[in-house]
């Protein structure tokens, strides 16, 4: 901002000492652009004036009849956040300056050692130092805004996404389930007149359904549990291993695994999902189990705000390379010749997981068994 004949730079001059005011007003003088200075001696004048004219900068005494010392700052700077604020200090109150430059003032000049020159480049300065601080603030704002608009944008996005793969995965299964009862049709019909490579080809054909069957089924869980709304209650995860082992009982039994667990916490969570997820970790430990019998321990710690979960097994294990893709959707190290599955139990557990504000994560190795790590918020 500066000035011009039309254009005047205002100044307001907070200064109940009319010698000083004076002296202020001579400086300003020296100066070779124009300029409107009004001078006021209370605190509360100033403010009054601030609600019905725009300044372009303000020039504070702190010890005013009214208000002394930083307050005055601070009720001044309450009641006007636009104008640019330069403090006058006594000789002995620079610390008063530094502070005032800190809680919000663009500068500060010492009373006795004003000059001209000195006045003219502290108002200028200020000036601009607050158009360039609001333009920031602007910017920040801005920023904000739209990062909050982009947000609410993705979320929309996502949402409608999972709506179209959900959507789509169930009505997939329609003409699927048609291809695969006319081919077991072809397959009882014709098992006579065909001859064995043919049946072997329509065999190949309905396991190939079959696989998509499931495989959409999964999917269409996955998006079960993302779109699922949460129930949130105190958890007692001691209590969702019981119900997690009454679910897997048949698989315990047939394995002779053996499933521990030191107390567990209770958290904040989803019941059901936090028995989910157990069960798709553990029913893995003892899927993914090698010729020892099977052990898998659970253990829970209180870490800061959150409690990290580890499940341990004694199974197969597998490379370290390959801890991190399990997760991804029908990421799978096995063909389903070697074990069942459609890759998409741990993409669920991750899922879970991340619905609850935590990580996942695992650490194995082949023959060393796994260890399955997860972190639960204490509060979300
Ligand atoms: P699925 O079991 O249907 O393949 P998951 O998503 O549950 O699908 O697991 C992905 C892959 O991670 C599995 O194919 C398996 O190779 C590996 N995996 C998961 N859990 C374990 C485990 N406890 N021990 C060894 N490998 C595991």
């Amino acid at each position: 901002m500066y000035s011009s004949i039309e254009n005047p730079i205002k100044i307001l001059l907070f200064e109940d000492n009319l010698g000083d005011a004076g002296l202020l007003e001579e400086m300003l003088e020296g100066f070779n652009c124009s300029y409107r200075l009004k001078v006021v001696e209370t605190l509360n004048e100033g403010l009054k004036i601030l609600k019905i004219q725009l300044f372009d900068v303000i020039l504070l005494d702190l010890g005013l009849p009214d208000s002394d010392g930083i307050d005055t700052l601070v009720d001044l700077h309450k009641n006007n956040f636009k104008t640019p604020i330069i403090v006058l200090t006594g000789l002995n109150n620079e610390d008063i300056g530094t502070l005032a430059v800190k809680i919000g003032a663009q500068d500060y000049l010492i009373k006795k050692q004003i000059d001209s020159t000195m006045l003219k480049r502290s108002i200028r300065y200020s000036i601009e130092r607050k158009k360039i601080e609001s333009e920031l603030q602007n910017y920040k704002e801005n920023l904000e805004e739209k990062v909050k608009e982009r947000t609410r944008e993705l979320e929309r996005s996502n949402k409608e996404l999972q709506q179209f793969a959900y959507v789509a995965s169930h009505d997939l299964r329609e003409p699927l389930r048609m291809i695969s009862s006319f081919l077991q049709l072809l397959e009882r019909r014709y098992n006579e007149q065909l001859d064995e490579e043919a049946n072997e080809f329509i065999e190949f054909a309905v396991n190939g359904a079959k696989r998509l069957d499931s495989m959409i089924n999964d999917l269409l869980e996955y998006y079960r549990v993302a779109n699922k709304e949460k129930k949130l209650d105190d958890v007692d995860v001691n209590k969702v291993i019981s119900t997690t082992y009454l679910n897997l009982k048949s698989a315990i039994d047939e394995n002779k695994a053996e499933l521990t667990h030191n107390q567990l916490p209770t958290v904040l969570g989803d019941e059901k999902l936090m028995v989910q997820l157990f069960q798709n970790l553990i029913s893995n430990s003892i899927k993914y189990r090698s010729i020892e019998r099977p052990r898998i321990h659970i253990t829970a710690k209180k870490e800061s705000n959150q409690y990290l979960f580890k499940v341990r097994d004694n199974g197969i294990g597998m490379s370290p390379k390959h801890v991190e893709r399990i997760f991804t959707i029908f990421q799978r190290l096995h063909t389903n010749e070697e074990y069942e599955g459609t890759g998409i139990g741990l993409s669920i557990a991750q899922k879970i997981v991340h619905q609850h504000g935590g990580q996942i994560w695992a650490e194995s190795e082949p023959e060393k068994g796994s260890i399955f790590y997860f972190t639960i918020p204490e509060l979300m």
